[in-house]
């Protein structure tokens, strides 16, 4: 049975046919790479994901962290995989050879990741969280504390976390309480409460580094009163080692439908009145500096929902090649052998569907990594400005759209299997329950929706909007000079031009009406952006997929149905839009 990695022929397609990975070696930061070094690099993450995160994903669902004595046990594998990944340097594998990394492309980086969230998303969890902290550190931290705490994050040493939510402040991050007090030595006096923190609590590392948005006294109201403070588990003695505990208590375990390998905590911090934090970066700058990791952290959700849509979609395929059952319509013969299951046009639709969906998302994620290669890499400063800005404008449509259609495809998924996927013999429920999280943590996709609308495609009075338009079209042009791809290439077009339209409705009833009336509907507009962006990018794979082999031939015909089925929803949805509807908005509570 497959048990659902992502091949490496796919892999190879989006850093290679589809991107130039290969044209990154001609920059000085890559030079020292080759072909060869970031193929070994993928196959040895392929290797810890089949050998060391795949076989537990069921044990550590069924065997969820737990208290004992006082303590949070986890099962011992989640330990060993986390210790492979680290050895193997995949928690700093972009970072500068100075800091302990390898200086690989993100988008290489994301290639290794992206098994990792195949296999085990729960175990991989820990390490993404860890990796993103540290990497936080490594922007916004002192000399001392990179020293101090992120060389031993990505050691694997001390793990990380993002503590942000509280109790009463999940989406609306502007009501956290959690106060600040300086204590006159230069660390901080915290206390407060914090609310679904992922690895807040257990015994597989030696410290807990915990990054903390938190209030400082007398600081503004909302968030733009908020400071990031690095709060550890354990202070530490003059030689840098973990010493005495820091006051953060474990308040409870939250018990959750998937994701369950990963210990989800309320946390209770300075109950003792002496819990000790060292502010990270600016004071009062605390949410921007948390949204350099939360930006990474949304691309990285997008690609982890794809890769488990993913994984969802290879284990359905390998069952219904392998599953006899019925005839086909036109058969004659009641008593003729059964058919597979992967005959039927019925389990076809399924299994392109999740095809277009999860394909199309991993070619958004790796797009979006090249951009953040290109951001930071790029030779003319022009083309950094230009990453910089579709990755704003891009960031909430891959963590959106990606975890609503990467469940899409889990849910088809089970589908496929009929009786026996909604059982635990197989592995798609898994997948679904843990895909689940995706369109709720990292900012739920509602607020996504808002971002988009309310913040990305208006800023710079709409630059980034434009230059997406204007690389959708260049496209668009450049299928018009294949015969097979030139409809595609106008309907994509036309596609444009009608979000295009809605877009500037949308941004002049925010302007004359106000944010209400243009809000009332992101996220069918970040629907409709989203199914725009993910056409484009099939478009851009069926250009890249020229050969006569069945990868290639499989990738045009799942743009084709992208096309024919998908695509065509923005022209509905845009109608609405362009209608300023007000259905849901105008809704009074009594009425339901
Ligand atoms: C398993 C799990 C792991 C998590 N890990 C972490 C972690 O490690 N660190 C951390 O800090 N947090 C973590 N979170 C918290 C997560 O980010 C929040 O759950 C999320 O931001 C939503 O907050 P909430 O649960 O309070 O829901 P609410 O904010 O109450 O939202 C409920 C619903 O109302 C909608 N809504 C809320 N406000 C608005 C608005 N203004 N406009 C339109 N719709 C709105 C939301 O979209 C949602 O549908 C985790 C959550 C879970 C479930």
């Amino acid at each position: 049975m497959s048990t659902g990695l992502i091949p490496r022929h796919e892999l190879e397609f989006q850093l290679y046919e589809v991107l130039d990975t290969e044209g990154l070696l001609n920059r000085p930061r890559f030079a020292d790479h080759s072909r060869e070094t970031f193929d070994s690099a993928i196959e040895t993450a392929r290797r810890i994901a089949a050998d060391k995160l795949q076989p537990h994903n069921r044990k550590g669902d069924v065997e969820e962290p737990r208290i004992e004595n006082g303590k949070v046990r986890i099962i011992p594998e989640v330990k060993a995989a986390l210790a492979a990944i680290a050895e193997a340097g995949f928690l700093a594998a972009h970072h500068d050879y100075d800091s302990g990394g390898s200086q690989l492309p993100w988008a290489v980086a994301q290639a290794c990741h992206a098994q990792f969230h195949a296999a085990n998303v729960a175990t991989f969890a820990y390490g993404f969280l860890t990796a993103a902290a540290a990497n936080l550190l490594e922007t916004y931290g002192t000399e001392e504390q990179k020293r101090l705490y992120r060389t031993p994050m990505i050691e694997g040493r001390f793990f990380g976390t993002m503590a942000m939510s509280e109790p009463n402040a999940g989406s609306s991050l502007g009501d956290v309480r959690t106060r600040a007090e300086p204590a006159g030595d230069g660390s901080y006096r915290l206390s407060g409460t914090k609310m679904w923190i992922s690895g807040g609590e257990h015994e597989m590392a030696e410290n807990i580094v915990h990054l903390v948005l938190a209030r400082v006294k007398g600081a503004p109201a909302g968030v733009k009163g908020l400071s990031l403070f690095l709060v550890p588990r354990y202070r530490l003695d003059a030689d840098g080692r973990p010493a005495e505990p820091n006051d953060v208590a474990l308040a409870g375990l939250n018990h959750k439908m998937g994701f369950r390998g990963t210990v989800n905590t309320l946390l209770a911090f300075g109950e003792g009145g002496d819990c000790r934090g060292w502010l990270v970066g600016p004071e009062n700058k605390g949410l921007a500096c948390m949204f350099h990791m939360m930006n990474e952290a949304r691309i990285i959700i997008g690609m982890c929902a794809a890769a488990m849509g993913y994984a969802g979609f290879e284990v359905s395929l390998d069952y219904a090649r392998n599953r006899p059952q019925g005839r086909p319509v036109d058969a004659k013969d009641p008593d003729g052998p059964p058919v597979a299951i992967v005959e039927h046009p019925d389990v076809k639709r399924m299994l392109l569907a999740q095809k277009a969906y999860t394909e199309g998302a991993l070619a958004l994620g790796f797009y979006l990594a090249a951009l953040v290669d290109d951001q930071k890499t790029a030779p003319e400063p022009r083309r950094r400005e230009e990453a910089l800005l579709l990755l704003d404008l891009l960031t909430p449509v891959m963590k959106a759209w990606s975890a609503d259609y990467g469940l899409a495809a889990n849910q088809l998924a089970i589908q496929v299997l009929g009786g026996y996927g909604y059982t635990r013999e197989y592995p798609v429920e898994q997948f679904y329950r843990d895909n689940r999280l995706n369109p709720i943590h990292e900012g739920t996709n509602g607020i996504q929706a808002l971002d988009l609308l309310g913040r990305k495609v208006g800023m710079n009075g709409g630059e980034a909007f434009r230059l997406l338009l204007g690389e959708i079209h260049a496209t668009a042009h450049q299928a018009e000079f294949d015969a097979s791809l030139a409809g595609y290439g106008k309907a994509l077009r036309g596609a444009a031009t009608v979000a295009a339209e809605a877009t500037g409705i949308l941004l002049d009833a925010r302007r004359s009406s106000g944010a209400a009336a243009a809000l009332c509907n992101a996220t069918a507009y970040l629907d409709m952006v989203g199914h725009l962006v993910i056409g484009w990018m099939w478009l851009r794979q069926a250009l890249a997929a020229k050969s006569a082999s069945p990868h290639h031939q499989g990738k045009r015909h799942a743009c084709a149905w992208f096309f024919l089925w998908e695509l065509p929803k923005i022209h509905s949805l845009a109608r609405v839009l362009i209608n300023l509807d007000t259905t849901a908005a105008v809704m009074e509570d009594a009425w339901f």
